[in-house]
């Protein structure tokens, strides 16, 4: 093992491999990649559960966090992928961009659309539309759509219902102006999901320059004063090393970066205090501002068992709206989900899933422990900002109207839940309440180290020297988007810059 690397990027999910890929492009520059989970260098080594691309990997390679209890008093799981491809390798494969007027409304022209619809571009290969302006074939990342004779049946009837409700065909949900109805971009080929471990990871691990370790955890970075000079970390056998750095680039997702700063000194005054830490710099947007999709399932039971096939792909199409009398462009989704279920006496069901894209709402993290292997506590607070939950209200309102909407209503034996005759009842005040109470994650959490108030437009942090951060917790807002595309963009603009410009990074190659 090398002691010492230009660049040590902690966290090989979506965004920290793209750093690691696109640095050690540049062959002058030394790139140590880490890695908490497993690394699977081999094709072949690759676990069904990471192939299969038609279900989420939420148990074998997954962090175990939950959100905490909301006033329902359930705690909900909030999966995080724990392996090379971090949740890129456990996802539904979804590749969905944000709108351009998320990179706008971010503030920096260096994140504005028309600086990023490049990147997009450069990081996909459409299938579908590549060959068409706003697209990219040459990327790493392979997106294709399900054409009509590939769709289930329930898949089929949603969009034909969409079109009976009046909703726009939408044949490319990626397009930067198009709306409505039609299928959804996926990074999957059959089953085969498309993870930034095989799409990035695997082309450059021939690289001299590049080293990737895998079930090795970051405990801290270490510090001369106010400059990072490396890490300090934990094997798999336990034993503790310390490796230095010229830049350390923290890429552990929006819910573990935080705890990385953390155990390093860097966050709130009164975290640090209460758990003994010396502080080398205190930022008291370290861990605050978690921003997340909420989302509200209506269940459906089938009139024919059959429609309901856990082995298929759960999702194929999407309705991408703006909530109606909402100033905020493409602020919802409907998703038909082909198979869901709460508990194993559940009867079959799909579901129609409301989910809000652009919030107000804000949660935050709360570390109780300065161990490495700690949870924080994760708040998620959604729908408490009023404009939230009347909006999410009414994509519920959208998600019902299709179980009454030819063809779907005709796959529908009952609605299961919410009561659709107790949801008409209810005042908007009693709604609001209800989607308080049991509001989910969309899994797409982010904004916990914003731009702007912990790091500046290229991810270094504004307190210290030698440490960026470039994952979903940079995001400055969340996006109208799920969130693995726009954290890939994080990955390559940000390894871009290393790649081309290392001396703005402190690095002299
Ligand atoms: C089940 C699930 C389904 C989802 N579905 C979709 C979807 O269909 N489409 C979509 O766009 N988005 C989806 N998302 C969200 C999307 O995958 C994430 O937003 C995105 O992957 C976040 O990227 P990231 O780089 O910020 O973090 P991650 O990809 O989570 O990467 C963080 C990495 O850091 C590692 N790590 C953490 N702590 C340490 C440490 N101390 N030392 C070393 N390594 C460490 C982790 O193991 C992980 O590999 C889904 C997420 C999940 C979990």
């Amino acid at each position: 093992m090398r002691e010492r690397f230009d660049i040590v990027v902690v966290g090989a999910g979506s965004a920290g491999s793209v750093v690691a890929a696109r640095a050690s492009e540049n062959p002058a520059l030394s790139v140590l990649l880490i890695e908490a989970g497993p690394d699977y260098a081999l094709g072949s080594a690759v676990p069904e559960d990471l192939r299969n691309g038609h279900h989420n990997s939420v148990v074998d390679h997954d962090w175990g966090l939950d959100y905490q209890p909301n006033s329902s008093g359930r705690p909900q799981t909030l999966p995080r992928g724990r392996v090379t491809g971090g949740s890129s390798a456990v996802n539904t494969a979804i590749a969905l961009r944000p709108v351009p007027e998320d990179h706008d409304g971010w503030g920096y022209p260096e994140w504005s659309w028309a600086a990023m619809e490049t990147v997009y571009r450069r990081l996909e290969r459409d299938l579908d539309f590549g060959d068409q302006p706003h697209h990219g074939d040459a990327g790493p990342i392979l997106i294709r759509r399900y054409p009509r004779p590939e769709l289930t049946a329930t898949h089929a009837a949603f969009l034909d219902a969409a079109a009976h409700l009046g909703w726009p065909t939408c044949p490319d949900a990626n397009h930067p102006s198009d709306w409505g109805a039609g299928p959804q971009p996926m990074n999957k080929l059959g089953q085969l999901r498309v993870s930034t471990a095989m799409g990035y990871l695997a082309p450059a691990r021939s690289r001299s320059n590049l080293v990737i370790r895998g079930d090795t955890s970051v405990r801290r970075i270490m510090f001369d004063g106010r400059r990072a000079r490396g890490v300090e970390v934990l094997s798999a056998t336990g034993e503790v090393e310390t490796i230095e750095a010229g830049v350390v680039v923290v890429s552990c997702g929006a819910i573990l970066s935080p705890g990385v700063l953390l155990r390093s000194g860097i966050g709130r005054r009164a975290e640090l205090d209460r758990l003994g830490l010396d502080a080398v710099a205190t930022m008291e947007g370290v861990g605050a501002h978690l921003s997340d999709h909420p989302a509200f399932a209506v269940l459906c039971e089938p009139t024919d068992e059959a429609l309901v096939d856990f082995d298929g792909p759960i999702i194929q199409t999407i309705l991408r709206h703006t909530t109606e009398g909402s100033d905020q462009r493409m602020d919802a989704q409907v998703e038909l989900l082909s198979f869901f279920m709460r508990t194993n006496q559940d009867p079959l069901m799909f579901a129609l899933a409301a989910v809000l894209e652009q919030c107000y709402s804000e949660g935050e993290l709360i570390h109780t422990s300065a161990d490495v292997d700690a949870r924080p506590q994760i708040t998620s607070r959604f729908c408490a900002d009023e404009r939230d939950a009347r909006r999410l209200v009414r994509i519920i309102d959208d998600a019902f109207a299709f179980t009454s909407a030819p063809p779907l209503r005709d796959l529908i034996r009952t609605v299961r839940h919410p009561d659709p005759q107790r949801w008409s009842q209810m005042t908007i005040s009693e709604r609001v309440e209800r989607v308080r109470r049991s509001a989910a994650s969309g899994y797409h959490p982010c904004g916990t180290l914003r731009m702007g108030e912990v790091v500046d437009s290229r991810g270094r942090c504004l307190a210290v020297d030698g440490l960026v951060v470039a994952d979903a917790s940079i995001f400055p807002t969340v996006p109208r988007a799920n969130t693995n595309l726009c954290s890939i963009a994080v990955g390559e603009r940000i390894g871009e810059w290393l790649r081309t410009e290392p001396g703005r990074y402190g690095l002299t190659s």
